[in-house]
Order: structure tokens, then sequence, then C-alpha cells
């Protein structure tokens, strides 16, 4: 088990939609174990296989330190079956660093998957366990919380990165 690099924005690989995974193979298997050791590294509650460079429809989650309800668990080929309400919720994301936007959300969702034992299942949620499943769910579709937000939140969070860039240069 090793923690893997996350890759951050603007980096192209995190608005590729990632492709469905076919097979549950040992690399599937190693993924998930690195990709649960990096979100617990980073202090993150959810990771999306392309924040690690992998393009491949696989998340982990683990809500618990918000909500102590919930452990950890990996989803393969996650999809929303059904949804509903809405909340305004404010968000982070490990591949967008500080950066805290009040995001539109559904309240509640189900969604449907593969456990790594290759066992379909599904999850009924709300609160922090319905807004991670569908902020990994958009990492997987190649969307960022940046892409939720105002054109003048998405343009400020871009100029304050050049800002920074630039005095990097210089230092
Ligand atoms: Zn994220």
């Amino acid at each position: 088990m090793a923690a893997l690099e996350i890759l951050k924005f603007p980096h192209p690989i995190l608005r590729k939609r990632s492709e469905a995974v076919n097979q549950i193979d040992e690399e599937v298997k190693n993924l998930i174990h690195n990709m649960r050791e990096t979100m617990y590294e980073a202090g993150g509650i959810g990771l999306a296989a392309c924040q690690v460079g992998i393009p491949r429809r696989v998340i982990v989650l683990d809500v618990s330190p918000i909500d102590p309800q919930h452990g950890f668990f990996a989803l393969i080929n996650p999809d929303v079956i059904s949804e509903e309400g809405e909340i305004d919720h404010e968000e982070g994301c490990l591949s967008v660093p500080d950066c805290l936007e009040k995001v539109k959300r559904k309240e509640k969702v189900c969604v449907r998957g593969r456990s790594p034992e290759g066992t379909e299942i599904e999850i009924k949620g709300d609160g922090i366990l319905a807004i991670t499943l569908q902020h990994e769910i958009d990492h997987i579709n190649g969307i960022l919380i940046l892409d939720r937000v105002s054109q003048l939140k998405r343009e400020i969070y871009r100029n304050k990165l050049k800002r920074e860039k630039r005095k990097e240069e210089k230092d």
C-alpha cells in the first residue's frame, strides 16, 4: 500500500469522463487499497480514481469524521439511480486546494454500484453521505466543484492560482 499523488486543477485527467471497470482484477483491488491510503493521508472523506491519475470509475468514501454512522467503502461503476430534494452545501476538494464553495446538491440519493468483491450494492443516503457520493460521481464524469459555481467565482479561483504561480516563479 502506498499513498499516491493527488492531481490538482487544472490537470486534464480531472476533466475526462472515466472509463467503466469491466473486470474487478488485482489491479483494481490494489488501486482501491492505495486510494484508501491516499484519502486518509490527505485527510479527505472521499476520493475518485481519476484524482490519482487513473481514469476509471472507482470511488472510495469514509464520511465517519462528519457522520460516524458510516464507515469506509469503495464503489465500482457507481451510478445515481434516484434522487430527491435540493440543498446548498459548502464543499472543498482535494484537487481544488484552498477553495470552499457552496454547491447545489440533491438532498437524498440512491447509488448503485459494485463492491470490490463484485457484489451489486445500493447505497441510500442523505446528509454528508449523499453529498460526498455526488461529489465523487461528479469526478468520474469529469466535473469539479468549480463547474458548479458561478463563472465569476471560477475566474476568481483561476486568477488566484495564476497569482500564486507568479509568486512561486519569483521566489
Ligand atoms: Zn473532489
